[in-house]
């Protein structure tokens, strides 16, 4: 789960890490009332949007920039209205781009460098990683791309947790020297304290900045949390908004499906998460290109699965889907009769391969061949996917 900026930075706050002063903003009313909190100096005027590059982001309606720095409370005006329900696209939100619903203002600073700092759950090594780099900014994805060693990693094992000695390393290896340094280990103090408290995978400053007075700062913040732990963080599940997520993928946390959109045309209707992954390689494989990732879990019910198909079909770039389930826990006659009634419940307008394994597997085979559905049954995955992505190609 994601939030954003101005969420991530009361959080950063609570845990030492300096911020500029700043207010949210989601209509006319607030935005007048924010910006009346800021002095009538240098302002930056933020789009709250949970994709980065905004910076360097453009409006659909040809404005350019989704973070401004501005001269007076006027122009702070001027250019919250250009943002305000307006979309911005930006290298991370896909072509399509996001309806900016919120603003954050905040007290301008005069940079003198931008840092790079970041914790992320490195799934290699198992450890917290330390990210860090001198080189901060709006450019971080093309630095790491041609200069990689200008990136700072220093792991954390997670039984050692931080010590000082990792802050004096990253600190140094930023070039970072007496009051500074001790800045910059509160800093990461405060990060990583709060990566660790609240179960983030990643939490992230970009940039962090030394002032002109020699302050360091976090100018602008990104933290994603793990969702599997979000149950234990109610104060952070508050956070969520729901407008910046997929309506499909709000849909199926409701019926307790593991769903997410993909930009593929061949939806996967799957359970278990590996079988998933399996389905989704094995379709990519035959040339074809999955539209989901879906795990309907191990003993999902006709309920279930019929919510899935709506969710399945709502996607406009569906035009095939495959079935694919292991009768395990649940057996494979019952598993028909979800699919059979699910099927006849929606009108399902596109070519449906079902594949089924395991216990019962003839019966739920008669099931699928005696229901009148349209749907083709298939013997094992390997042809599951080689019809399905055949007749998805064939419909052009
Ligand atoms: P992003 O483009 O989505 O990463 O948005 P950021 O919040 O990182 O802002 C982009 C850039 O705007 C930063 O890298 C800074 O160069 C600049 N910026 C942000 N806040 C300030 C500020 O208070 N003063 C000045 N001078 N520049 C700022
Ligand atoms: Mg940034």
């Amino acid at each position: 789960m994601n939030i954003h900026e101005y969420q991530a930075k009361r959080l950063l706050q609570e845990y030492g890490v300096p911020v500029p002063r700043g207010y949210a903003a989601t209509n006319s009313r607030e935005v007048e009332t924010a910006i009346s909190h800021l002095g009538d100096d240098m302002i930056v005027v933020k789009a709250q949007i949970h994709a980065g590059g905004r910076g360097k982001g453009t409006f659909t309606d040809g404005y350019k920039g989704g973070v401004k720095v501005v001269k007076n409370r006027e122009e702070a005006l001027d250019a919250a209205n250009h943002m305000l329900d307006n979309t911005l696209v930006t290298a991370q939100t896909g072509p399509e781009g996001r309806k900016v619903q919120t603003l954050y203002f905040t007290e301008a600073c005069d940079i003198e460098h931008e840092y790079y700092l970041a914790i992320v759950l490195d799934r290699e090594t198992a450890q917290s990683m330390i990210i860090a780099s001198t080189e901060g900014g709006m450019d971080i994805e093309a630095v790491a791309e041609a200069t990689p060693e200008k990136l700072i990693r220093v792991p954390i094992s997670p039984t050692m947790g931080l010590r000082h000695y990792h802050c004096r390393r990253v600190a140094f290896a930023l070039g970072f020297e007496g009051e500074q340094v001790k800045q910059f280990a509160r800093i990461l103090t405060g990060l990583y304290k709060m990566y660790w408290d609240k179960n983030a995978m990643l939490v992230e400053i970009n940039p962090l900045v030394k002032t002109k007075q020699g302050q360091l700062m976090a100018l602008d913040a990104k933290v994603s949390f793990d969702g599997n732990a979000i149950f234990q963080h109610p104060d952070i599940q508050q956070l969520r908004d729901l407008n910046e997520e997929d309506p499909k993928e709000i849909e199926a946390s409701k019926h307790n499906l593991a769903y997410i959109a993909l930009d593929g045309n061949i939806a996967c209707m799957v359970n278990g998460a590996g079988l998933a992954m399996a389905t989704m390689d094995i379709i990519q494989s035959f040339g074809g290109s999955p539209a989901n990732f879906l795990d309907v879990g191990g003993g999902a019910n006709e309920d279930q699965v019929t919510a899935a198909f709506k969710i399945i079909l709502s996607d406009p770039n569906v035009k095939g889907i495959l079935v694919n389930i292991f009768g395990g826990i649940m057996k494979c006659d019952v598993i028909a009769r979800g699919i059979v009634a699910a099927a006849k419940n929606v009108d399902i307008t596109v070519p449906l391969v079902v594949r089924l394994e395991g216990t019962n597997v003839e019966a739920g085979k008669q099931i699928l061949r005696e229901s009148g559905v349209a749907l083709t049954p298939a013997d094992s995955l390997v042809q599951a996917a080689e019809v399905i992505v055949a007749q998805v190609n064939s419909a052009g």
